[in-house]
């Protein structure tokens, strides 16, 4: 391909909305351009890496045995009723209306109507098992699209499903699938976890995310080093310091009330009674549909929001401080359990589980001093809490470490529930009927390339594994009015071509600074530069971008060299 005939809009500035490394790079070295909040146009170099990221993805199902169909984008809305999920998932699902007034939506996954189609092509325990699977466009209005391409609201998805007669058949796909997907990473060169995950929406009995270490990530695992635990902060429960003891002023029990004037937060609470911020109770206030729910954490902790849903059975959002007074009666700052007007329910997290707390009163300026969880006030108990760096590992008890990742991919045992819902059921070998046990399987292509540039880069640009690499060789002629020159070039990109190399010609009539700055922005595997020392000493000069270790290479070794150099790659 040359440059001149293509659409390589590089550019030398960030962008100004964007943080992620990945996003920089992506608009500067010409990939993809942002037509609205989320949604984006991915230009011919960010096509030619999806392509290649997709064809990795493809050669892998179909070595698992998936077949690839298409389903649709636009769904009609009876198969989400069916499932249930039409009003169990909120904002995130684009909705709309066909002309006759039918509720439509736009496919946010596929599940449904992959249960759709086994309920009526899925006969018997013969036609078992199966795997099908897509690369499809999918549309979700998220509440924060950001960071480039790594959360956008129309992004591409390989998604799998397979479908199995028992729970025991399952766990073998499952394992398969998981296995595909390590392979599927290891040749895109992301590094990558797999840790436990909370199947969250999509319901089901085991699920495992592989997250990619970045700190363009959204996600945060606990990870112990000592014994290879891994987990979602979602799920992680770290073991948690000791509190402190109280001084002994606070340590009697049976709630009593202190002046705590003008103190509002934890750690004023905290300085101004002499107790260990670990002493103290943190009261929050959320909202189930219109019921208030008091959540408790300790004063050190954080809550996780996904761990209160899951205890709750239900999605919960932060009160707002005017609804706070309205329900409680009392302000954010001084809502405590004891005694707290208009609550039905408390959720405790566990560390909370014996000693005696600093608690707020209800009533400003004041606190309850020696306060006993579970006897001064009833509550359920829950893992609630974020899992810190430093507490235990929940398995060995070691330090746990924690660290920002990106999910570019994860499994799901879903069991038989949507089966169930749609009524996809076969005959066993007795002819007896039984829902059908399905697996999902997701991968995000574009998160693959963002995590690669957020993996693979340096203060030039991108650096791209071989695998995915948009082209494998970029040939740089210094002089391309030198008809020479020019010659040569041409038929340096003829033999790489001829061989099965993909090769982007520089052929711009600017300085060679320009070219070279673009060349490692752009991040092609290998740059040939054919200047002056073919005239003088009949070579060319290969440079590796990764390391760029430089050598001059007669011209006609060239495609040895480079078959050299791409084999070190990990050319397959
Ligand atoms: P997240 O927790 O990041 O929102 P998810 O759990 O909603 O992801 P799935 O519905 O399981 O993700 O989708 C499977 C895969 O699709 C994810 O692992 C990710 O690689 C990709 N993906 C999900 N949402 C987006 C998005 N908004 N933009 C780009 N890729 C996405
Ligand atoms: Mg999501």
């Amino acid at each position: 391909m040359r440059w001149t005939r293509s659409l390589i809009p590089t550019l030398r500035e960030d962008p100004a909305d964007a943080e992620a490394v990945s996003h920089k790079l992506m608009v500067r070295a010409g990939l993809v351009r942002q037509l609205a909040a989320g949604i984006y146009v991915y230009l011919p170099l960010g096509q030619r890496v999806m392509d290649r990221v997709n064809a990795v993805i493809r050669e892998e199902m179909n070595r698992l045995g998936g077949q690839e169909i298409t389903m649709p984008v636009l769904q009609p809305a009876e198969i989400w009723q069916q499932s249930g999920r039409w009003d169990k998932i909120g904002g995130e699902m684009f909705r709309l209306k066909d002309r006759n007034q039918r509720d439509m939506c736009l496919g946010m996954t596929h599940e449904e109507v992959i249960a759709w189609l086994a309920a009526r092509e899925i006969r018997s325990y013969r036609d078992l098992p199966q795997i099908w699977y897509q690369i499809q466009t999918k549309e979700r209005d998220e509440a924060r699209p950001r960071s480039g391409v790594l959360r956008t609201r129309e992004f591409l998805m390989k998604d799998s499903y397979t479908l199995d007669p028992d729970a025991t058949a399952l766990d073998v796909s499952y394992n398969a699938h998981k296995r595909a997907y390590c392979q599927i990473f290891d040749r895109c060169r992301i590094r990558y976890i797999v840790v436990d995950s909370d199947p969250g929406m999509m319901g089901g009995s085991g699920s495992h995310e592989f997250m990619a270490p970045s700190a363009a990530g959204e996600d945060e695992i606990a990870t112990c080093a000592a014994c290879g635990y891994a987990a979602n902060v979602e799920l992680a429960r770290g073991v948690p310091a000791a509190a402190a003891l109280p001084p002994a002023s606070l340590s009697e029990t049976g709630p009593r009330e202190v002046a705590t004037p003008n103190a509002r937060t934890i750690a004023e609470v905290a300085a101004q009674l002499k107790v260990d911020p670990a002493r103290t109770i943190k009261s929050l206030v959320f909202l189930v549909g219109d019921t208030p729910v008091l959540a408790l954490v300790r004063g050190d902790h954080n809550l996780h929001e996904r761990k209160l849903a899951r205890a709750l059975g239900a999605e919960a959002r932060t009160a707002h401080p005017e609804e706070v007074v309205k329900h409680l009666e009392a302000s954010v700052g001084s809502v405590g359990p004891v005694g707290s007007k208009g609550i039905t329910r408390i959720i405790a997290d566990e560390s909370l589980k014996g000693g005696v707390y600093v608690v707020g009163a209800n009533r400003d300026g004041f606190h309850l001093v020696g306060v006993t969880p579970g006897k001064d006030f009833t509550c359920e108990w829950a893992d609630l809490q974020v899992a810190l760096p430093g507490e235990g590992c929940p398995k060995c008890g070691k330090p746990l470490a924690v660290e920002r990742v990106i999910e570019v991919g994860n499994i799901f045992k879903l069991g038989t529930r949507y089966a169930e819902m749609l009524g996809a059921t076969y005959l066993d070998e007795q002819g007896q009927q039984k829902p059908i046990v399905m697996g999902s399987y997701g991968i995000g292509p574009a998160r693959i390339a963002a995590a690669a540039v957020e993996q693979h880069h340096d203060a030039d640009g991108i650096i791209w594994p071989w695998s995915i690499a948009p082209f494998h060789v970029h040939l740089v002629p210094i002089a391309v009015k030198d008809a020479a020159q020019m010659a040569a070039t041409e038929a340096i990109e003829r033999a790489l071509t001829g061989a099965g190399f993909d090769v982007l010609m520089d052929d711009r009539d600017e300085r060679a600074g320009v070219k070279f700055k673009d060349a490692d922005l752009v991040g092609v595997p290998i740059r040939i530069t054919i200047g002056n020392a073919l005239a003088k000493e009949g070579v060319v000069e290969i440079r590796e971008r990764a390391t760029r270790a430089e050598r001059k290479v007669p011209r006609d070794a060239v495609l040895d060299a480079v078959r050299e150099i791409a084999k070190a790659l990990g050319m397959a």
